[in-house]
């Protein structure tokens, strides 16, 4: 009998130990950053060559003028040089 409640005992011990673990692991999960890219989001440039409106950290800088892509930053510079 005694011997039947150690085992209980044993039991009940590695079951919190068990739960505390998945809880804690669980939480510091949660914890993670945010990407510094999310917190850049909040500006957005115009194409000068389209007018799409993309996020700054994902635009091309050719001079003054901010494009959505490089196609476009090259397209639009041969179309000034051509006139
Ligand atoms: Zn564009």
């Amino acid at each position: 009998m005694r011997d039947m409640r150690l085992l209980l005992l044993i039991a009940a011990i590695v079951g919190v130990f068990l739960i505390v673990r998945t809880l804690l692991l669980s939480n510091s999960r949660r914890k993670a950053p945010l990407p510094e890219r999310l917190k850049e989001q909040g500006t957005v440039v115009r194409c000068a060559h389209c007018g799409m409106h993309v996020p700054q950290f994902e635009a091309h800088r050719s001079g003054n003028r901010m494009y959505c892509s490089r196609e476009h930053a090259l397209e639009d510079a041969r179309n000034h040089q051509d006139g």
